[in-house]
């Protein structure tokens, strides 16, 4: 395996004196203070105790008392290539110092240099792309394009699925808690999710795909695409069986339904591969992405066919999208991602990782499975297990080690490190697993 990146020391504490920390940090209370005066009262925060974090450096954090601790959520799967990566910072800084801004409407290098990029890693013969800002946008924008292409307004999703925030891309959000706005798009149809309690995923899948078909035999002159995440991030790491997306592929060409993939959890090496799409066997009609191209600098993008490419044909702006500095993060990225053989990295490590946590499924009854793809995995554990799910977050914390949760009860240990993550750090963390699980008192 290629190592580009600088080894950090394991040295529990770094260097700044505790009086130092103690001076010029709010505590994590005064930040939950001025969290309850100044935000709205819907923003949560993982654990009880809250660390106040204020450094990373790329597999690690820190807290304002100088506590380490190894990340194994990355800022929900944005620092693909580490906690102020210095090549990439080098990159955005050498940018900074040129050219900020000037929006899309004037002619900068970045942007375009970035697209081609793209387009030699992304699948098949995609080669578009717009750039925005986050990856609600990016889904916005490909639903949207795909009204335009298709002129028909519909859309299939599945349950356990998460799209955004906006309008639209709540709407065909299949998760209960993410979906506050009272007045949802009515033309969405939900699919049972491809993972269900009690079921083995090909049996799961084919429900799914039974139900797809109905809807398509029902209303496929009135859909415009299905929108669809590889592995459902949000929802639990959900993850299809190997021939599902084919089988999919052939319903939609069938009814002229367009499938698009977001891949703004899973792209960017994540699983093993540029997009995990790939693994499945597809190419998409339009694929989204946002998180890990920026690595931790806001963007976001989507990117389609040609045949359906030429259908956005409208003029759209977004201000901030495809700027000097997002879209020199993402040349940044690409670059390390090769030069270090990121994909290889997350299969290799991703394999240790996932051993790992089916040998402590054989061990502790509370893991009922283990799912995923290259580094992104799951423990999951019982729909009623949220509670326990915080505890051993909480217990994991002590013990040095940031880990997710998500999973449709909340009920899923979620594993998604940055990918120069080491494999020492992942069995150090196993360990501390293996610890946590069994002191609980339901062990
Ligand atoms: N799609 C998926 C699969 C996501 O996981 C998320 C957010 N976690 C989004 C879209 C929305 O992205 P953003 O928060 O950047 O708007």
């Amino acid at each position: 395996m290629n190592e580009t990146y600088k080894q950090t020391e394991r040295d529990g504490r770094d260097d700044e004196s505790l009086q130092n920390r103690q001076d010029s940090y709010m505590s994590p209370d005064e930040i939950i203070a001025l969290k309850a005066n100044y935000f709205y009262p819907n923003t949560m925060h993982f654990y009880q105790n809250p660390p106040h974090i204020v450094k990373g450096e790329m597999q690690y954090l820190y807290d304002h008392m100088g506590v380490k601790y190894t990340d194994f959520f990355a800022g929900v799967t944005v620092l693909n290539c580490g906690h102020s990566n210095p090549e990439i910072l080098d990159a955005v800084h050498a940018q900074l110092n040129r050219l900020q801004h000037t929006s899309i409407i004037y002619l900068t290098e970045p942007m375009v240099k970035l697209a081609k990029a793209l387009a030699e890693v992304l699948p098949g013969d995609i080669q578009s792309t717009f750039f925005c800002n986050s990856g609600t946008e990016a889904n916005e924008g490909a639903l949207l394009l795909a009204r335009m292409h298709t002129g028909k307004k519909g859309f299939i999703a599945f349950e356990g699925g998460l799209h955004g925030r906006s309008h639209l891309t709540m709407s065909v959000t299949g998760i209960p808690m993410w979906r506050i706005d009272p007045f949802l798009e009515p033309d969405v149809y939900f699919a049972s999710c491809f993972t269900q309690v009690g079921m083995s995923s090909a049996a799961a899948s084919e429900v799914a795909l039974e139900e797809i078909q109905s809807i398509l035999e029902a209303h496929g002159n009135e859909i415009a695409a299905l929108i669809v995440e590889p592995i459902q991030g949000n929802g639990g790491m959900n993850t299809p069986p190997s021939d599902f997306f084919v089988k999919l592929g052939k319903l939609l060409k069938k009814h002229d339904v367009l499938m698009i993939v977001d891949e703004v959890q899973t792209g960017f090496a994540r699983t093993g591969s540029w997009f995990a799409i790939e693994q499945f066997g597809v190419v998409p009609d339009i694929i989204t992405y946002a998180k890990a191209l920026g690595n931790g600098i806001p963007i976001g993008a989507f990117s389609a066919r040609p045949e359906v490419a030429k259908s956005f044909n409208k003029p759209s702006a977004s201000t901030l999208g495809g700027n000097p500095v997002s879209s020199a993060a993402g040349l940044a990225v690409l670059d390390y991602m090769k030069k270090g053989d990121l994909c290889g990295r997350s299969k290799v490590l991703g394999e240790v990782l996932r051993e790992g946590l089916e040998t402590l499924k054989k061990k502790h009854n509370l893991i009922k499975d283990v799912r995923g793809m290259g580094l992104m995995q799951g423990a999951v554990l019982d729909a009623d297990a949220g509670a326990t799910v915080d505890v051993v977050l909480e217990e994991m914390k002590k013990r040095g080690f940031i880990i997710g949760k998500n999973g449709l009860h909340r009920n899923v240990l979620a594993f998604q490190p940055p990918l120069v993550i080491e494999e020492m750090d992942i069995k150090e963390m196993l360990i501390a697993l293996d610890e946590t699980l069994s002191a609980l008192p339901t062990a």
